[in-house]
């Protein structure tokens, strides 16, 4: 049984004219709502994939045109992007997304769709062929809706484009998939270990210069809000996987969207990286291939 378009986003209001949209588990993304302006802001879209399922979100949230701030241009972030009147992202992930070093949609339904856990109406997706930024936003760039002066940072890692957006008066940090408490994808085309640990320890300094545990964090996956001790926890077993203090439990094979990579696994995190970011790894024939955690 699919499910029906009505049931697919869940809504959770979160404070400051800021809404939490969960599409069924897949993924969420977020709705700022300025009282003075009729179109809200999206940051990132979701997966988008069904017309009715959008229709009946917007009904909701009582809104018509929108624009969306886009973290990176993985599938499961820019569903509902190519309606917007505005989409704003960043050049790096768009020429990117044009060399095609993505996580495409049809990819994304394989490794985690099925039948049963999508919308019956999938009408949506045609859309996508339309994507194409209004304006590129950069690091250190300011981008103002109504009452929110949202920084743009690069926290290039999971791809080599991605932003994280940080309003430091309200203390809400957009995170994309920069980091969340789940299974950490370093093994895509376009992403870099040696670049995700600069931006971790980039992104906890400056969080910290602004009391890193007064912030609310918001990714796109899994708890939200995100606590900012996770980020320290995340730094010290990347710190320990680069000193070689950490061994593999697993590895993948490439299949043309992700790469080679090995599996760590400590302290309740588990990250995939590219076999060729982890040169100095021993013993590799007696890892067992894993498919997916
Ligand atoms: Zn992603």
């Amino acid at each position: 049984m699919y499910i029906n378009p009505t049931s697919w986003y869940q809504l959770v209001t979160l404070g400051q004219g800021l809404i939490q949209i969960n599409e069924s588990n897949h993924c969420s993304f977020y709705v700022l709502q300025d009282g003075g302006s009729p179109h809200p802001m999206f940051i990132d879209s979701g997966l988008g994939l069904s017309a009715g399922a959008q229709r009946e979100l917007f009904s909701r949230l009582n809104i018509g045109e929108y624009s969306v701030l886009g973290t990176h241009l993985h599938s499961d972030h820019v569903g509902l992007s190519a309606n917007a009147r505005e989409f704003w992202a960043g050049k790096i992930e768009w020429d990117q997304y044009k060399a095609r070093d993505g996580f495409p949609l049809p990819y994304y339904l394989k490794q985690f769709g099925n039948k049963s856990n999508l919308p019956s109406d999938r009408s949506a997706q045609s859309k996508r062929s339309l994507l194409k930024p209004s304006k590129f936003v950069d690091d250190g760039e300011v981008v103002e809706f109504g009452p929110w002066q949202l920084e743009v940072v690069h926290t290039p890692g999971h791809t080599s484009g991605h932003l994280s957006f940080f309003d430091t008066a309200r203390k809400v940090g957009f995170l994309g998939d920069m980091i969340y408490d789940g299974v950490l994808y370093l093994h895509l085309k376009d992403s870099s270990f040696r670049s995700y640990v600069a931006s971790l320890v980039k992104l906890i300094e400056y969080l910290r210069a602004n009391d890193l545990y007064s912030w609310t964090l918001l990714p796109c996956h899994n708890s939200i809000p995100l606590n900012p001790a996770y980020l320290l926890r995340v730094r010290d077993v990347l710190s320990r996987i680069q000193q070689g203090d950490l061994d593999p439990v697993g590895q993948t094979k490439g299949d043309g969207v992700l790469c080679e990579s090995f599996l760590f696994v400590y302290g309740g995190i588990k990250i995939f990286i590219k076999k060729k970011d982890v040169p100095g790894i021993k013993d590799k024939a007696n890892l067992p291939i894993v498919i997916g955690v």
